[in-house]
This record gives structure tokens, C-alpha cells and sequence, in this order.
């Protein structure tokens, strides 16, 4: 060992290895991914963040073996070897370096390890639970170390592009005023202010905006958000958004800008070509053809309004619906006509499971004859209505769902993913981008009886509806749009409102009084005032976005350190008991629901 360097220290890492390189004389650090003992020579897979090399001791070189025969699984190891190729027919082909083999010349163990709980080989088999207490030996497994690394990627190449387009990087506090986005907040108590608190920030949207007042024109952040929220599967306490503002611009230029951010992401990291320009949709039009405002566009079964024509059903769900104010709405699966009974009990269950009260379903047969427990209800007309509404053929499937629209809409619509599913409809490596604009501006919440902002009470509404906010608030656009990927949200966004006036306005209509908003937000309603410029902004979702691009289900996949559906952290054991002088400090006393 050279003077002063404490360890046999690494001269060239997995991926660096070739055969071209053979008879030189390499040292490798890592773990061992696996040993095995061959009677006679001992064979050690060496593992390091750019792969796997197998590893020789042969008991002729006597040291080097003697540390290989104590040597277990996630062990430290440093090793001096020389390249060589493999014997015939013992070549990896599953590993990069599968030709080659180091014949290890010295050996140091760097640091021993205890068994693990589970080895990252097994990681499918081994609950979730164990793998996040463990979470640092999870994290060295082939895929979650690619997604890291991916992750990196995407930042790097967002970072790069957004600069190039001229935006800055601004990083704005965590320590904060509460953020309408709709969530619960996450409070900090203030020690050197007693009995106040900092809120950490929903979202960096007051911010930025105040950063467009600030004449800073075009800036981005990978910003974490923080959210307490009631944790869906795919939902995290904080993510991270790369989010977006920008001065003098119309809804045009945001998302042209995020239109070609994505292009290239997708091209930097997948090759993949998007289809551009990506369509757009207004809210409205894809409720009405999908049932939601994330459409999947990668297979059709659109959904078909058949309320007119079924008002005068005899079939009594049909007409009592379409006559109080519901809606009949259904689809057609091709080549699904020959469904058992027990398949369409099964998609039954299912509607029921997503709200639905029952499910019609119709098989089409030759003619096109319509057989179905409801066909001897439907006249003839209707039949007829039916078929040419659903352009129903022979082999097809129908299935109709009358409700309210709400939960047509939420039971078509999980029917129709279901359908495309069992139909094998959708393809790998499709990629389906959608605009989805002019969502309403208000949303009714028939529990607090008030309208509530759809997406924040910062959004400008659209032009011509701002008479509608005195008359009929329900029916007001918001100047504002929704990225989808393959029915997923990827980004959400707004125009914004940029005049104090109408921002009063929609106060006003979300029941927020001027003294309140003063509290909450007069920082911003007095930037307002001192010309601050029409501006605009988006927020793709980071997590959700390398999670698709690295082809996971989870985001848990694609973030380093998650948190499980309660919001902890299972390896640090946080959130956690404060300590009782560090409360004291802060002026606090528990009052704790009983156990
Ligand atoms: N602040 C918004 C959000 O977090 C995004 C935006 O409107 O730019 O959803």
C-alpha cells in the first residue's frame, strides 16, 4: 500500500472491465453479491454501483484465500487481481462482465457485515415492511440503484434544459405561510415566537409568484411539497414538483415549453420519440368521452351518452333515471360477446365496487340480435338506438351503467381501464401525452355547502366568463390545464390571476372574507399592487414522472428514503416522541387522545 492510504484502494470500478483488458492488473472495492465455495477454489461475485465481476481465489495464493474463506454475502471487500478470460463454457452471459474473471492476487476485508434480513436477490419475495426498516440495503439492489440513477439523470437533464430556456433556478423556504392547495398542512412551532407557527409549504405556489412580482420572469425549482394528507397508494407526505412560473406569457407559451421539456426527457432517457404536438382536450369533452379528467388515450372504448334514447324505457332503471335528472351512459368491447356468466358477474362486482348501483350488460349476437337479462324491456327502437349509438356489431359487448353523472362517469370510467386491461389493449412503450384544459374554476362541496377552488383560488378565470362568477359560478373556466400521460396526472397549472381586484372576487365567491384573506395572503395581495406583471405556471409531478419513465408501479420505487400509507419513515422510526424539554422550549403541552 502506497504511504498514508489507510486501505487497498480501487484503481477501476465493474463497468470498466473487458477483455481487451486481459492479463492487467485491476483493484476492485465493493460488496460481495455471493460466495461460493467450490472445494478447492472459492468464487466471489464482487458488486459496485456499475455491476458484478466474478472473483478467483485459487489456495495457491494462500492469502488472499485464507481472507476469501471468511468472507460472507455484503461483506466490504477490496481486491488486487489479475484480468483474465474465462474457462469455456463458464461465461455469464446475464452479467456485462460475463467473459472475464479477476484471479485475485490480495484481499482485504474493508468491513464485515451482519446476515442481512434479506438479500436485495430476494427482494420480490420479501415484504415491503422489512425492505423499508432496511431501506439502505434495499437501495443497493440493481433496480432501485437504476432508478436512483435515472432519477439523478431526469433532474440533471431538466436542470440543463429549463436553464438553456432561460430559467433560473430559485430555491424558496420551507419554513412558511400556509399554501391553499387543498391539503392539510404540516406546522412548525416557532420557539423564539411563541405560540406561532411556520407551515411547511404545500407547494412553493405564493412564492413564485411573488418571484414573477420580483421581476425574475422565468424560474424553476425542484421543489419538495408537503402534504398531510389521508395517503392514497401512489401518494407520498412530500414530493418533489419540478415547478414552473413564468411572466408575460398566455397558456400557450407554458405549455409549449413543458410540451418540449417532456420531449426531451423522454428522448434523453427512454430514445423515445412523444407524439407531438400533444392534443389537447377541454375538461369538458373528456368527462363526457372518458368519464375523468385523465384520460388513458392508449385504446379507445370511449363512452356513449344513451340517455335520450332510453328516456321511454320500459326498463324501469332506464327511464327513471333518464327522468330525474341522471344520465345513461355505456360502451362497447369488441369481441367480448362470448363473456361467461360468471365473467360478467365478475365486471358487475366490479362496477359495484367503483359505485355503480348495478350494470347492464348486452351481448351482441348475429343480425345484430341483443341478448341480455334487460332485452325483452328494450323495444325495438331502442335497440336500434342502441346499436347505432354504440355502432354495436356481432362479437361485441356492451355495457351500460345508468346513475347520477358523477358516478357514471367514476364507474364507466374504471370499467373501461378494466376492459382494456382484460382486452390486452394496452402496449408497452406507448406513450399517449394529453392536454387536458379549461377545467371549471369552482367545484361545489355539497358537505361545507361553498365552492371550493378546483385547483387554487390563484387561478385566472377564463375571459369570457367572468360575469358568470355573479350568475352561475359553477359554469366558470378556469384559465387553467392538466398534463396526462397514459391516464396519469402529470402536471397541473394555471394562468394566474395577477389583479388584486379579481383575486378579492374569488375570495369572495370561496367565502374567504377580506380580513381573512388579508391574514392569509396579504403578502401577496399587496405585491399585487405594485405592478405585478400577467404570469403563468405548471408543476409536473418529479416522483411521478421517473416512475413512469423507469416503468414502476410505485413511487415508493423511485424515492430514495419513502414513507410507508401512515406517513412514517419505518427505518428511522420518525415521526417519533419530542423530547419533553425541547417541548417546553416551544411553549407546548400535549393533549393526547386516549390510547
Ligand atoms: N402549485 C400547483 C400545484 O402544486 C401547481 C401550479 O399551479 O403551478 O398543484
Amino acid at each position: 500500500m502506497p504511504e498514508g492510504q489507510t486501505f487497498l484502494k480501487r484503481t477501476a470500478i465493474c463497468a470498466e472491465l473487458s477483455l481487451e483488458k486481459a492479463g492487467q492488473e485491476v483493484v476492485l472495492n465493493g460488496w460481495i453479491n455471493r460466495r461460493r465455495d467450490h472445494g478447492g477454489l472459492i468464487f466471489v461475485d464482487l458488486r459496485d454501483r456499475s455491476g458484478l465481476v466474478q472473483i478467483v481465489f485459487d489456495p495457491e495464493k494462500a492469502e488472499p484465500f485464507a481472507v476469501a474463506e471468511h468472507v460472507r454475502a455484503e461483506f466490504v471487500l477490496a481486491v488486487r487481481g489479475t484480468i483474465r478470460q474465462r474457462p469455456e463454457g463458464t461465461e455469464n452471459p446475464e452479467i456485462a462482465s460475463g467473459d472475464l474473471e479477476i484471479l485475485a492476487t490480495e484481499a482485504e476485508i474493508l468491513n464485515a457485515s451482519e446476515t442481512p434480513p434479506f438479500l436485495h436477490t430476494d427482494r420480490t419475495e420479501t415484504d415491503e415492511l422489512v425492505r423499508l426498516k432496511y431501506r439502505y440495503l434495499d437501495l443497493r439492489s440493481p433496480r432501485l440503484q437504476a432508478n436512483l440513477e435515472l432519477r439523478h439523470r431526469v433532474a440533471q437533464e431538466t436542470r440543463a434544459f429549463l436553464s438553456t430556456e432561460g430559467f433560473w433556478e430559485v430555491e424558496t423556504p420551507i419554513l412558511f405561510k400556509p399554501t391553499p392547495e387543498g391539503a392539510r398542512d404540516y406546522l412548525v412551532p416557532s420557539r423564539v415566537s411563541p405560540g406561532n407557527f411556520y407551515a411547511l409549504p404545500q407547494s412553493p405556489q405564493t412564492m413564485k409568484q411573488l418571484l414573477m412580482v420580483a421581476g425574475v420572469e422565468k424560474y424553476f425549482q425542484l421543489a419538495r411539497c408537503l402534504r398531510d394528507e389521508d395517503l392514497r397508494a401512489d401518494r407520498q407526505p412530500e414530493h418533489t414538483q419540478i415547478d414552473i412560473e413564468m411572466s408575460f406569457v398566455e397558456r400557450e407559451d407554458v405549455l409549449q415549453i413543458v410540451e418540449r421539456l417532456m420531449v426531451h426527457l423522454f428522448r434523453a432517457t427512454l430514445d423515445t420519440e412523444l407524439p407531438q404536438p400533444f392534443p389537447r382536450m377541454s375538461h369538458e369533452e373528456a368527462l363526457a368521452r372518458f368519464g375523468t379528467d385523465k384520460p388513458d388515450l392508449r385504446f379507445g372504448l370511449e363512452l356513449v351518452d344513451l340517455t335520450e334514447a332510453m328516456a321511454g324505457s320500459e326498463f324501469k332503471v332506464f327511464s327513471r333515471v333518464a327522468q330525474s335528472g341522471g344520465q345513461i351512459k355505456g360502451l362497447r368491447a369488441p369481441g367480448c360477446a362470448n363473456y361467461s356468466r360468471n365473467q360478467l358477474d365478475n365486471l358487475t362486482e366490479f362496477a359495484k365496487a367503483h359505485k355503480a348501483q348495478g350494470l347492464v350488460w348486452i351481448q351482441v349476437q348475429a343480425g345484430p340480435r341483443l341478448e341480455s337479462p334487460v332485452a325483452k324491456f328494450l323495444g325495438e327502437a331502442e335497440q336500434k338506438a342502441l346499436i347505432e349509438r354504440l355502432g354495436a356489431t356481432e362479437g361485441d359487448l356492451l355495457l351500460i351503467v345508468a346513475d347520477q353523472a358523477a358516478i357514471v362517469a367514476e364507474s364507466l370510467d374504471w370499467l373501461r381501464r378494466e376492459m382494456a386491461r382484460r382486452m390486452g389493449l394496452i402496449q408497452a412503450g406507448d406513450w399517449r401525452p394529453l392536454w387536458v384544459v379549461d377545467f371549471p374554476m369552482f367545484k361545489w362541496d355539497e358537505d361545507g355547502k361553498r365552492w371550493e377552488a378546483e385547483h387554487h383560488p390563484f387561478c385566472m378565470p377564463h375571459p369570457d366568463d367572468l360575469e358568470l362568477m355573479k350568475t352561475d359560478p359553477g359554469r366558470v373556466r378556469a384559465q387553467s390545464y392538466d398534463l396526462v400521460l397514459n391516464g396519469t396526472e402529470l402536471a397541473s397549472g394555471s394562468i394566474r390571476i395577477h389583479r388584486r381586484e379579481i383575486q378579492q372576487q374569488v375570495f369572495d365567491l370561496l367565502g374567504i372574507t377580506p380580513e381573512e384573506a388579508e391574514r392569509r395572503f396579504g403578502f401577496l395581495l399587496k405585491a399585487f399592487e405594485y405592478g405585478a406583471p400577467p404570469h403563468g405556471g405548471i408543476a409536473p409531478g418529479f416522483d411521478r414522472l421517473v416512475m413512469m419513465l423507469a416503468g414502476e408501479e410505485n413511487i415508493r420505487e423511485v424515492i430514495a428514503f419513502p414513507k410507508t400509507q401512515r406517513a412514517q419513515d419505518l427505518m428511522s422510526g420518525a415521526p417519533a416522541p419530542a423530547d419533553p424539554q425541547a417541548l417546553r422550549d416551544l411553549h407546548i403541552k400535549l393533549d393526547l387522545p386516549p390510547e
